[in-house]
């Protein structure tokens, strides 16, 4: 796959209406924007890109942008979503506006514009079963029924919507309505729910609350309450606009609206990205919690060793569209290893060792070789790794009847340990299964890399972890959680169908270079030749732990 360098060039559709908003002077210049997520679940990458674009375009224009969680809907919220959205954020490099807003906040303010609809003979209280209600509201090309409760006097309405907060009615007993039109193509006005009985508690107003507003009746006045000009949502929602203006066209005067503009919600191939279904995958264990390295989910990226700024890049990348789309998750994967590649140090770590003994070299003698740590970068530095007789290298990187073009170690052959000597293996050992044991080479030892015979050079290169001097780690590689490119675009077949069986392997007896000693949890390295690591928050100084976040090249793009 080639990824062009398409840095940005020119104003994406919503900055076109921000810049014209700004031109004549709409909302006295004022730009200001949210990120509203409901308090259901775990932010994912599709959330970075909607806070990357919110808070980024507040940014940009000197604006300001809320954090409001639409805590609309008790059943499946909670507190412990709610830190974690606010840990991401910050992560990310956002920060809101004041405090984070929540809707439920507004609930008496809500409730009390409620009131006004039902005297103004806009709202009327619903007691037919939920069934009955949905069956009439009929289809998009046919209208629906009107409720025989539509035109109930104003004085009961007022009752029984009192009732309903005071708790008198059993859960699902009744509703509130507004009175729209039964008869409009759009199906989100025909007499659309704002209120239903729950008789269950909020995770921050308590039990004061027994009915609940609907997600639709509280978001439009949600933004209109916290001064909000540009009100970014994805696709789904331009259906709802009608009716979020409708609510405020009865409930609040002045020219003041909230301007809302959709824009394409970001797919990713070979991911899935609901909530309902990551939450799924979580309560199941078939991933090993929220930030599971394999998850989309913004703490599953961290932990995987993504950067905030690899992910605002991919953001960036990617843009904004009018329709819907699917981004290539290998674009997502370019981004962090782009960036890793300017940033991460460079070290050696043996992932499948086998040990490899230079039998010309002194017993007991070791000796300093210095390594440079990112070419990349110029003030990188360099490192000292020490080498000695016995070392390991990757099993893979020897074969014992290796074919023409293979540059790496077999008998007879000659590879570069880099930064030291060239080696040519003279023999092998062999367990009772087949599996070498033991690899013995000679070690030119005018060689060395930065000595008087460097200059003689060898096809192969190969890393190596000095055996005396290594330290132990346990590493998991990490691949796709998902084989299909559309794991959850089957209609007959379960997403979980296509999980990848070989998405995690535990490699439990890594050889690391002894400068990886004192690493902490975050810290990313390039392991030369295998791709970019970062230490597990489960790593201690007894147990190492890292994580692959990726390889070096993308071998998925070959795959297909
Ligand atoms: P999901 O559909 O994954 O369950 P959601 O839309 O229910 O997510 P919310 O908490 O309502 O999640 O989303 C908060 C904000 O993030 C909304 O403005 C929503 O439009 C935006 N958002 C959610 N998913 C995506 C996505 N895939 N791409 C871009 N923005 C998204
Ligand atoms: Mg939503």
């Amino acid at each position: 796959m080639d990824f062009p360098e398409n840095e940005k060039q020119s104003l994406n559709f919503i900055e076109q209406i921000i810049e014209e908003d700004l031109k004549n002077n709409n909302n006295e210049g004022r730009i200001h924007l949210r990120f509203p997520p409901e308090p259901n679940g775990y932010l994912h990458i599709g959330h970075a890109k909607s806070i990357c674009l919110n808070f980024g375009l507040a940014n940009h224009y000197n604006g300001l942008c809320n954090l409001r969680f639409d805590d609309t809907n008790p059943e499946k919220e909670d507190v412990e979503y709610v830190e974690s959205i606010m840990e991401d954020i910050q992560w990310l490099g956002f920060e809101w506006d004041q405090e984070a807003y929540y809707a439920s906040d507004y609930f008496d303010q809500l409730y009390d514009w409620a009131v006004k609809l039902i005297k103004d003979g806009k709202a009327y209280v619903d007691e037919q079963a939920q069934s009955l209600i949905s069956e009439q509201r009929g289809v998009p090309t046919r209208p629906g029924i009107n409720s025989p409760y539509r035109d109930r006097p104003i004085e009961e309405n007022l009752r029984l919507f009192e009732g309903m907060k005071n708790g008198e009615f059993e859960t699902g007993a009744m509703i509130l309505r507004a009175k729209i039109d039964m008869s409009s193509p759009n199906m989100h006005m025909r007499d659309p729910i704002m209120y239903r009985i729950l008789h269950q508690d909020h995770h921050r107003s308590g039990d004061k609350w027994c009915i609940y507003p609907m997600y639709d009746y509280a978001h439009g006045q949600s933004d209109f309450i916290e001064g909000i000009t540009h009100s970014v949502c994805t696709l789904e929602f331009e259906i709802h606009r009608p009716l979020y203006d409708w609510f405020l066209d009865q409930i609040v005067e002045g020219n003041y609206r909230p301007r809302q503009i959709e824009f394409a919600r970001l797919n990713l191939s070979y991911t899935v990205m609901s909530k309902r279904k990551l939450l799924q995958l979580v309560e199941e264990n078939l991933v090993n919690g929220w930030d599971d390295p394999r998850m989309p989910t913004i703490s599953g990226l961290r932990r995987r060793g993504y950067t905030p700024e690899s992910i605002r890049r991919f953001a960036e990348r990617i843009g904004v569209a009018k329709r819907d789309n699917v981004i290539d998750v290998g674009l997502l994967e370019f981004s962090v290893r782009e960036h890793l590649n300017e940033i991460a140090p460079r070290v050696f770590a043996v992932l499948n060792p086998v040990k490899v003994i230079i039998t010309n070299y002194p017993e007991g003698q070791s000796e300093e070789v210095e390594l440079i740590n990112n070419p990349e970068d110029p003030e990188g530095g360099s490192r000292i790794v020490p080498f000695s007789r016995e070392i390991y290298i990757e099993r893979d990187d020897f074969m014992e009847d290796p074919p023409k073009k293979f540059f790496r170690m077999g008998p007879g052959r000659e590879v570069r340990l880099k930064g030291a000597y060239i080696v040519k293996c003279e023999d092998y050992k062999k367990d009772e299964n087949g599996a070498i044991t033991e690899i013995y080479c000679t070690a030119d030892m005018d060689s060395k890399s930065g000595g008087a015979g460097a200059s003689r050079k060898v096809k192969g290169t190969l890393h190596w972890v000095s055996a005396q001097h290594a330290i132990d780690a346990e590493v998991r590689v990490y691949d796709r959680l998902f084989l299909d490119e559309d794991p959850a675009g089957h209609k007959d077949k379960d997403f979980k169908e296509f999980m990848n069986p070989e998405s995690l392997k535990v490699l439990p007896a890594c050889k690391l270079e002894p400068s990886l000693a004192d690493v902490k949890a975050g810290d990313s390295f390039q392991f030369q030749r295998l791709g970019y690591f970062c230490v597990d928050k489960e790593s201690s100084a007894d147990a190492l732990v890292f994580n692959r976040t990726v390889p070096l090249r993308d071998s998925w793009s070959k795959r297909k």
